[in-house]
């Protein structure tokens, strides 16, 4: 229950998807306290999918639109919005968060949603036309790379990479995917499925080099001319894309006493509650049990679960009444390559995989635990992938799960989604 005229502060840390939905969900309630966003980046929240997607296309630039304006956050939110501004520390028996630009803010709840940082590789940094693909910032110099002709290398064979080396072979240039693995994406979505995805690339022309990393980059006065192998070969560039995953952003917790587990991302319970009482944690950066997976702990670096928890925390975090809110949504992400669309559901963590369909686009992974369905992977079936999403909730019986998407596929049902190519 919210107490709708309580004057409590929240604070929210993390002016991305999941702290934008926090803070519409808290006013949602009709809550009237007072609300603090601080966010590190200078714009308001904006959507990161379509940065390694259609922010990439060839055509007139793609501006980044905020989902809301700074000024629509204060007025329709009535929330005080602090941009361009990192929280560095908090005191929690103080209840008091310490602001990058020497201010100190107290908070009665604070909600973390600081969401991760993409990882680096040695000496990217000192290198013009190497880049990790996070923010808007980061999109706008791939695309004035691609928009120059660069000859593109893509480290790192996940979603992401994969996306830009998509959006770089549409405009016709030279691409090139690196990966350590012998097999990409095995750890996301197991090794049928990852096998899958080296198709794809393998079809649509593109070069993929596995089993070889990083060993540096060479340059000519500090913009980039090639990648530097592991295996002693060398391939001209002049742009690097890494996409070797993210890391949550949780330095500036580190000496507080919220638990954080190995990774960095945080400890929280099914009501996205931190091991420290009035702090809350959402998105990418939280560890949540998932009571339909047998309480696997999973941080999901996902669209719809930074939507979903952003929520959720956000309606928990003003809650002074009852029981607080549970997380009910399972993960489920999309990306979208060389006009195929992949859709993912559930956990990949399981003890078979099975492909049902030709192997490749049209096709349907699904992932077993004891005699349920756990997980399914779908390429350009979009038709399919919600009702197999219904089945894992339920924790539905697997051999009803594989006769259904078998009826689908064999039987020709299902709408065959294609992407513009
Ligand atoms: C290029 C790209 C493409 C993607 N495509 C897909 C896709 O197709 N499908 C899908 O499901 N998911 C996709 N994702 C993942 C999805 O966008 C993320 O899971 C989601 O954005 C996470 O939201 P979040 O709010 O938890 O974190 P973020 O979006 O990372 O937002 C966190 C915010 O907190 C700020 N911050 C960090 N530290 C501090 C601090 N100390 N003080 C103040 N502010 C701080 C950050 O600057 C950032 O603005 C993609 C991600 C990227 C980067």
């Amino acid at each position: 229950m919210t107490d709708f005229d309580d004057d409590r502060h929240l604070v929210v840390v993390g002016g991305g998807l999941a702290g934008l939905r926090a803070i519409e969900a808290a006013r949602g309630t009709g809550w009237r306290g007072s609300l603090t966003l601080v966010g590190a980046e200078d714009n308001p929240p904006y959507d990161r999918p379509p940065l390694s997607k259609s922010f990439l296309a060839e055509g007139p630039l793609n501006q980044v639109t905020p989902f809301r304006s700074a000024v629509q956050l204060r007025e329709e939110l009535q929330a005080d919005v602090v941009l361009g501004t990192r929280v560095e520390g908090v005191d929690t028996a103080g209840r008091s968060v310490q602001l990058s630009d020497g201010r100190r803010l107290s908070y009665d709840s604070l909600l973390v949603a600081t969401g991760s940082n993409a990882r680096k590789v040695a000496g990217q940094d000192s290198v013009t036309g190497v880049v990790g693909l996070r923010t808007d910032r980061d999109a706008a110099e791939v695309r004035r790379h691609l928009d120059e002709g660069a000859r593109v290398v893509i480290v790192g064979a996940g979603f992401v990479g994969s996306e830009v080396a998509s959006a770089a072979l549409q405009r016709g240039l030279h691409v090139t995917i690196i990966d350590t693995e012998s097999v990409p994406l095995t750890r996301s979505v197991g090794r049928r499925a990852g096998e899958m995805c080296v198709d794809l690339h393998r079809a649509a022309g593109v070069e993929l080099r596995t089993e070889v990393g990083v060993a540096g980059f060479a340059s000519r006065g500090g913009r980039l001319t090639g990648v530097c192998l592991t295996d002693g070969s060398e391939i001209a560039a002049d742009l690097a894309v890494v996409g070797i995953g993210a890391s949550p952003s949780t330095h500036w917790l580190e000496s507080s006493d919220v638990a954080l587990e190995s990774d960095g991302g945080i400890v929280c319970g099914e009501d996205l509650a931190t091991s420290v009482p009035g702090i809350w944690a959402a998105g990418d950066v939280a560890h949540v049990p998932y009571g339909v997976f047998g309480g696997d702990l999973l941080r999901v670096e996902h669209w719809t679960n930074a939507a979903e928890q952003g929520a959720v925390a956000g309606r928990n975090a003003i809650r002074r009444q009852g029981d607080p809110e549970k997380v009910s949504g399972i993960p489920y992400f999309w990306s979208d390559w060389y006009g195929h669309r992949l859709q993912f559901v559930g956990t990949a963590l399981s003890a078979e995989e099975v492909v049902i369909g030709p192997g490749g686009p049209g096709s349907v992974i699904l992932y077993r635990r004891d005699d349920c369905v756990v997980g399914a992977l779908t390429i350009d079936r979009g038709g399919d992938i919600m009702k197999l999403r219904r089945r894992i909730v339920g924790r539905g019986s697997w051999d009803e799960a594989v006769e259904f998407a078998q009826a689908r596929v064999e039987g020709g049902v299902g709408d065959k989604q294609t992407l513009p190519a």
